[in-house]
C-alpha cells in the first residue's frame, strides 16, 4: 500500500470514530432534552442502570442467581415498556433515544469483530476514487451503464470484446504483473469511458489507482521540474498500482514531455506495475510525435485495443435534436 493509500484509510477510519462518538453524543443529547421534557423517564433509565447492582444486592441476601436474574429481567422488560409509553404520551418515537448508528450491521465501528465491514470498505472505496481522479465520472461511467446500442456490425462485436477484455482485466486485477493497455480510436467511441470503468473496478476491488489526462499529469510534472514542487505531486503517477492516463497526446510535445513520459513507462515497467493510456493518436500519429524508443515501448509492452464507430456524442446530439 503507498503512502497515499494509507493517508487515505487511515482519513476514513479516523472518520468513523468521529461519527461513532457524535451519534453517541447526539443521543447523550436527546435524552437530556427527554429528561427535562418527560418527568418519569429519567428515574427509570437510573433504575434500569442499577439492575447488576440490584442482582449482586439480592445474591449477598441468599437469592438464587438464575431466579434473581429472570426476576430483574421480567422488571426491565416492563421498565422499558413503561418508558416507552411515557415517550410517545409526550409526542416522541420510543426509540428516540436509542444511539442513531449510521450502519446497523458493525455500529459504526468500520468492523465486525475482525473482518472490515462493507461500510468501511465502501467508504475506503469512495475516498480513492476522489483521490484518484475519477471523482464525478465513477458514477457516470462504470462497466454497469456501458451502453453497445451506438455501434452496428463488426464495430460492435468490436467493441463488446474490447469490453469483455477490460472487464475481465479489471475483475482479475492483482497489482503485479498485470497487463498495459494502449486504448486506441477516434474521440467519442467509448475509450474514456472503458478506462474510467477499469480504475472504478481496480479502486472497488482496494487498489491504488491513479487517474489523469495527460495534459494534467504533465502539468503537474512540469510543476514539480520547474517550480519546486515537491516530488510528492508526482510520486503518486510511478507508485500507482494502476496508473490510467487518457488522452495521450492531447498534451503540448517537447523534449520535456517526451522524457517525462519515456521514464515514466521505464519506471512502471521495472516495478512491473500496470499502464493504461487511451489516446485518440493512430500508430503513425504517435511514431511521428513521440520518439522511436517511446513507441517501440509502448507498442511492445502495451496491449493494443482499437475503438471503431461513430461518434457516440455526434450520435447522442442529432438525437436530442430529433
Ligand atoms: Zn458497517
Amino acid at each position: 500500500m503507498s503512502v497515499a493509500s494509507r493517508d487515505i484509510v487511515k482519513r476514513v477510519k479516523d472518520g468513523f470514530v468521529n461519527k461513532r462518538g457524535r451519534a453517541i453524543q447526539d443521543c447523550e443529547e436527546r435524552k437530556q432534552e427527554v429528561y427535562a421534557a418527560v418527568p418519569g423517564v429519567q428515574e427509570i433509565d437510573m433504575e434500569l442502570s442499577q439492575t447488576a447492582f440490584d442482582v449482586l444486592t439480592a445474591i449477598t441476601k441468599g437469592s438464587d442467581v438464575a431466579k434473581e436474574i429472570e426476576k430483574q429481567k421480567e422488571i426491565n422488560a416492563l421498565r422499558r415498556k413503561r418508558r416507552a409509553e411515557l415517550l410517545c404520551a409526550a409526542g416522541y418515537p420510543a426509540d428516540y433515544t436509542d444511539v442513531k448508528y449510521e450502519c446497523t450491521k458493525c455500529n459504526d465501528n468500520g468492523y465486525i469483530g475482525i473482518n472490515m465491514c462493507s461500510c468501511l470498505k465502501n467508504a475506503i472505496a469512495h475516498a480513492s476514487l476522489e483521490a484518484s481522479g475519477v471523482g464525478a465520472l465513477a458514477h457516470k461511467q462504470n462497466f454497469d451503464n456501458f451502453s453497445f446500442d451506438y455501434y452496428n456490425g463488426e464495430d460492435r462485436s468490436r467493441m463488446e470484446r474490447n469490453y469483455n477484455a477490460l472487464r475481465d482485466y479489471a475483475e482479475g486485477f492483482s497489482g503485479k504483473g498485470d497487463d498495459s493497455w494502449m486504448l486506441m480510436g477516434n474521440t467519442g467511441l467509448g475509450k474514456t469511458h472503458l478506462s474510467t470503468a477499469v480504475a472504478v473496478r481496480v479502486i472497488e476491488k482496494g487498489y491504488d489507482v491513479v487517474y489523469e489526462t495527460m495534459q494534467t499529469l504533465m502539468d503537474d510534472f512540469s510543476e514539480n521540474q520547474f517550480r519546486g514542487g515537491s516530488s510528492e505531486s508526482v510520486a503518486k503517477y510511478y507508485e500507482a498500482d494502476l496508473l490510467v492516463v487518457d488522452d495521450l497526446g492531447s498534451e503540448l510535445t517537447n523534449q520535456f514531455t517526451v522524457s517525462v513520459l519515456y521514464n515514466l513507462i521505464n519506471q512502471r515497467a521495472n516495478k512491473n506495475k500496470a499502464t493504461v493510456f487511451s489516446t485518440n493518436l493512430t500508430q503513425k500519429e504517435l511514431r511521428e510525435r513521440y520518439a522511436d524508443r517511446i513507441v517501440s515501448r509502448l507498442f511492445g509492452m502495451y496491449k493494443p485495443l482499437l475503438f471503431k464507430g461513430s461518434d457516440i456524442r455526434a450520435q447522442k446530439l442529432s438525437e436530442g435534436r430529433r
